[in-house]
């Protein structure tokens, strides 16, 4: 089984994240594979090693996201393989990351692609589904469980909280949710083998690509954080007073009753 995974590298959301220029500082940011991609790729692990194959990792990046491509290698996965845009383009969207990958994989006869769901920080949900329709083949997204059988596939996914079952075939993309599976930290032995493991590097020509062919379709006007929240208002006093005077609150103040 022909096995690809997209991976990207974002910063990691848990930490304190500061704006300056319109841009997300990334002076002292910690950058992560996507969360959701982690499970896509052990998904992609457990899928070949159930089913024999090959697992490579793509990203679109530049060559910082070479160390998350590595931890995807010391997870286990066998190649990995990095799309570096930083002498071609300056701006991008998912337009952008979606055209470049499906052009990568147009010709590479993936039977799975896994991608994530949705990336932590641009958050869009888009990409997936973009290099699906580019390619021609089916998706479903939001995944939770999947079986393969030859050539066809019975995926389980997460609707809001409920669950849907779908069956389909192969060739197939899919997006990872939570729940799919408890991504591997990598072992030792893993990360020693990862050195030797191959990581090819790309640029746009390789893909016949110019920068008009991958040109944004859209433009990011602001970004900002969210306003500070302001301090809540502990009532005191006895219970009715507090009910009372809670009341009031929701009628003058808040306005909503
Ligand atoms: C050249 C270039 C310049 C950019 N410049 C900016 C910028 O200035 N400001 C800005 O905010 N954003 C920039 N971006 C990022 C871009 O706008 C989006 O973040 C990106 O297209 C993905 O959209 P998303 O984050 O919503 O991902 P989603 O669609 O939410 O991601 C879903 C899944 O798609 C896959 N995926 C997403 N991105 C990649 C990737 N890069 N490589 C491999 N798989 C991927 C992963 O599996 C991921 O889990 C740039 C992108 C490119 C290519």
């Amino acid at each position: 089984m022909n096995i690809y995974v997209l991976m990207k590298r974002t910063f990691d959301t848990e930490e304190k994240i500061t704006i300056s220029g319109g841009k997300i500082n990334e002076d002292g940011a910690e950058f992560i594979i996507n969360p959701y991609d982690e499970y896509a790729i052990e998904e992609a692990i457990q899928v070949r090693d159930a089913q024999g194959g090959e697992v490579t990792v793509v990203s679109v990046g530049t060559e910082e996201a070479e160390k998350q491509l590595r931890t995807a290698l010391a997870m286990g996965a066998d190649k990995a393989v990095l799309i570096n845009t930083e002498d071609d383009l300056e701006d991008g969207d998912q337009f952008t990351t979606a055209k470049i990958l499906s052009e990568y994989l147009k010709d590479k006869e993936a039977d799975l692609i896994i991608a994530g769901n949705v990336a932590i920080d641009g958050g869009s949900g888009q990409v997936g589904p973009r290099v699906a329709e580019l390619l021609g083949i089916s998706y479903v997204t939001t995944i939770t469980k999947l079986e393969i059988n030859g050539s066809s596939a019975t995926v389980v996914r997460d609707v809001e909280g409920d669950s849907e079952v779908i069956e389909t075939s192969l060739p197939l993309l899919v997006t990872a949710q939570q729940g799919l599976n408890e991504p591997r930290y990598p072992s030792l032995p893993g990360i020693m083998k990862a050195k030797k493991k191959p990581l090819d590097e790309l640029e746009l020509d390789d893909l016949d690509l110019d920068e008009d062919d991958v040109e944004a379709k859209t433009k990011t006007i602001e970004i900002y954080l969210p306003p500070k929240k302001e301090a809540g208002k502990v009532l005191e006093g006895e219970l009715e007073d507090q009910v009372k005077e809670l009341v009031n609150l929701l009628h003058t103040e808040a306005k909503v009753v």
